[in-house]
């Protein structure tokens, strides 16, 4: 099972119940996109039960673009980039830049950093380390810290 301090999303089999959101009607997820001033289109509410309807997860816009195709959801790649970045501006997604061409969608908003396995690809979950805080803070708000390893399993 690998570092319990590691939370790893995404995955299938798990025996208790990981963090997330878990809105899996659709009276939720209208709540949700209400909440955060989005119109509850179909397409809207179809990508955001994808994305919020079980445990945490980091999806890119071209893995959430093939769900919503397996699932039958008419839905463009523009307009999955559309509510993807709405959902990142309304707070309710943040995004991971693991590479300059490729972003991941995290449902966890919660501050927490990243391990990036750049021979599989896989993107986890690690709790926040003490970070020391930069040097010149005066006169400037902190907005987010990204912190991301990249590591590969070794052979
Ligand atoms: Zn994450």
């Amino acid at each position: 099972m690998g570092n319990p301090a590691l939370a790893r999303y995404g995955s299938g089999d798990v025996s208790t119940p990981l963090p997330g959101h878990h809105l899996n009607s659709e009276l939720e997820l209208r709540a949700l996109l209400d909440g955060a001033g989005l119109r509850p289109t179909a397409q809207r509410l179809g990508l955001t039960g994808l994305l919020f309807g079980g445990a945490h997860r980091h999806v890119t816009a071209g893995e959430l673009h093939l769900e919503a195709a397996h699932r039958r959801l008419a839905v463009s790649v523009a307009t999955v980039y559309n509510t993807l970045n709405q959902l990142v501006a309304t707070g309710l997604l943040t995004q991971v830049q693991v590479e300059a061409d490729c972003t991941y969608y995290d449902t966890n908003t919660e501050p927490h950093g990243h391990l990036f396995y750049t021979d599989t690809g896989e993107l986890v979950d690690t709790p926040l380390p003490t970070i020391p805080r930069p040097l010149q803070l005066e006169g400037v708000e902190l907005l987010s810290v990204d912190l991301l390893f990249r590591v590969r399993r070794r052979r």
